[in-house]
């Protein structure tokens, strides 16, 4: 269990860029893009900036897996299995944790 923000996903943009596409394979645009992404300062640059290199939002957006909805901060659940034996990551923003943890609460002292 893990709590992981935008900045530290933001962070991680040139190293998954780089392995999403350094092989070339995918077109000069994405090298481009890499190569403009290595010149800015992964610690201050807004996720917006990085959204306007790539073109969407989608490398640095966290969402729930519960409810769906955007967040800046998630808990990440690694290494769960769905009932096919596959691997699964979990990403609960803080709205679902206290969902959760009011379940836990209603359910005190009823067995
Ligand atoms: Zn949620």
């Amino acid at each position: 269990m893990q709590l992981v923000t935008k900045r530290d996903i933001i962070k991680q943009v040139i190293s998954d860029w780089e392995k999403a596409y350094s092989s070339g394979l995918y077109g000069g645009d994405k090298l481009e893009i890499l190569e403009k992404l290595k010149k800015i300062n992964l610690n201050t640059v807004s996720a917006k900036k990085i959204d306007s290199i790539i073109g969407n939002k989608s490398w640095t957006s966290l969402n729930c897996s519960v409810c769906g909805k955007h967040s800046d901060k998630v808990v990440v659940l690694k290494d769960l299995y769905d009932r096919l034996g596959n691997t699964c990551i979990v990403y609960l923003c803080l709205n679902c944790v206290l969902k959760i943890n009011n379940l836990f609460l209603k359910d005190l002292g009823k067995d």
